[in-house]
């Protein structure tokens, strides 16, 4: 994407694809990349065979995904081989700004404050980012810990905290980056003798933005390393604000680590409530401006109650299905097209045997015990799981259910409620129950 420059409505689009596939991958294959885009089509001049396999094969469907997501239109690719294109183009010029700024250059512009829907189960995290944006390295603010089972906005968040630092700021030494490149870039300085170029380049930051640090974790020497990068800031009262799929008790740090995460500001995502899916759906729309009514986004954030990247990814789904056919999308063609992402709200080729067969495994659990009278908690937990996963994928009714695991049905009801509990409050365990689910449906299946 070497002349991106000439086409500056394509920055975003190809910033989400750089974010997506990593910025190695796309130095390496795309940003050398000559082309041209005219009436939905791009047009991609490429030095060899290889080359355009490469990129047809492995990331075809990430870039007309992104123009999907971000202009609403579905491209046709053409792979054109033209041997004279140098293979190592020179980076494109920036501007003059991010010429000086060299650290913004990872900053995805179009995850902003702006674009980010504001919901009960976002709140604590949105506002602590906003502050950390405002108020710089306030000792309140600082460090920030916004963690969350997957796809719920963490990384959004932060980008959008490096994008309004440096709106004001254009000369912010803002660094955002995951936690696995903290990593291998700490590795490869090691192998280069470069460690101690390492340490002052971020060492210099204004703000650091860390996601997912629990890649961190578990590796010693990286460990010791973001510890003392992070010291540093902290002390010099710089901006810190890291992320992870793991509560801060969870990530196993060594104590001074962890009682440092805690000193300052851990906030959590939930998972969003309805009013929230349908808004954030609301949004989605309207940014790609695709015809689809109120009632289908309404069925689908009713249906995929995950997270909100499944939630996207089934409007985009639903959008380019239809683009592709000129058709208007309706319920019925989303309860199609989705079904195997919607939430059933009865699954009746599901039995108890199943359920108890998955949850038994996963609790390491003999059959028998789902109906003996053993009380001890390592049996009885699972055993309310597996009662609670009955009364949601099973048409049986709660006396019945009671039988299938020999107790009256007041007991069914006290466990599922229970399971219930725990889903509404911690993330990680609904995450941990869905997988369940989504394994019961493939032993059914078979
Ligand atoms: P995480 O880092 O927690 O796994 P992401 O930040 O990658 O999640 O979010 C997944 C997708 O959902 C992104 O495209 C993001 O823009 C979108 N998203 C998440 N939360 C919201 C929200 N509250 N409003 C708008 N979009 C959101
Ligand atoms: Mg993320």
């Amino acid at each position: 994407m070497d002349n991106i420059a000439s086409y500056p409505e394509l920055v975003p689009v190809f910033q989400d694809i750089e974010t997506i596939i990593g910025k190695d991958t796309y130095d390496m294959w795309l940003r050398p990349v000559h082309f041209v885009y005219e009436n939905n089509t791009l047009k991609l001049s490429l030095p060899n065979q290889f080359w355009g396999q490469t990129i047809r094969e492995r990331y075809h469907h990430i870039i007309t995904d992104a123009f999907l997501k971000h202009l609403g239109v579905n491209i046709t690719v053409i792979y054109e081989i033209t041997p004279q294109t140098p293979t190592v183009t020179p980076i494109p010029k920036p501007n003059p700004v991010i010429k000086k700024n060299t650290f913004v250059s990872r900053l995805n512009s179009s995850y902003t404050f702006e674009n980010f829907i504001e919901s009960p189960s976002n709140r604590f995290a949105y506002k602590a980012a906003q502050a950390a944006a405002h108020k710089m390295g306030a000792r309140e603010n600082n460090p920030i810990v916004i963690y969350s089972s997957p796809g719920l906005g963490k990384t959004h968040l932060l980008h959008a905290i490096g994008n309004e630092i440096v709106k004001t700021n254009p000369f912010a030494k803002v660094l955002y980056m995951s936690g696995e490149e903290f990593v291998s870039e700490y590795i490869e300085a090691l192998q280069n003798k470069e460690a101690e170029s390492f340490r002052k380049k971020y060492r210099t930051l204004d703000c650091f933005l860390m996601d997912d640090i629990q890649f961190v974790s578990g590796k010693e020497a990286c460990t010791q390393e973001f510890f003392n990068t992070f010291n540093v800031l902290f002390e010099s009262r710089k901006q810190i604000v890291l992320s992870s799929d793991r509560t801060p008790q969870q990530l196993e740090w060594d104590e001074r680590l962890s009682s440092r995460l805690l000193s300052g500001l851990p906030v959590e995502i939930k998972r969003p409530n309805l009013e929230t899916r349908i808004a954030i759906l609301r949004q989605k729309r309207d940014s790609i401006n695709f015809d689809i009514g109120d009632d289908v986004l309404a069925f689908i954030a009713e249906g995929v109650q995950t997270n909100v990247r499944e939630l996207e990814g089934s409007l985009f789904r639903l959008v380019a299905y239809c683009g592709m056919h000129g058709i208007v999308p309706t319920i019925s063609i989303a309860q199609e097209l989705l079904a195997d992402i919607l939430v059933t709200q009865r699954d009746k080729s599901i039995n108890v045997n199943s359920i108890k067969k998955v949850v038994g495994k996963h609790f390491n659990i003999k059959m028998e015990d789902f109906n003996s009278k053993r009380k001890t908690q390592s049996v009885a937990w699972p055993r309310q799981i597996a009662m609670f996963l009955t009364t949601e994928l099973t048409d049986l009714s709660l006396p019945e259910i009671g039988r299938e695991f020999n107790r009256d049905h007041s007991t069914v009801v006290h466990g599922r409620d229970l399971v219930k509990e725990k889903i509404d409050t911690d993330p990680f365990f609904t995450a941990e129950i869905n997988q369940i689910i989504a394994e019961i449906k493939s032993v059914d299946k078979v």
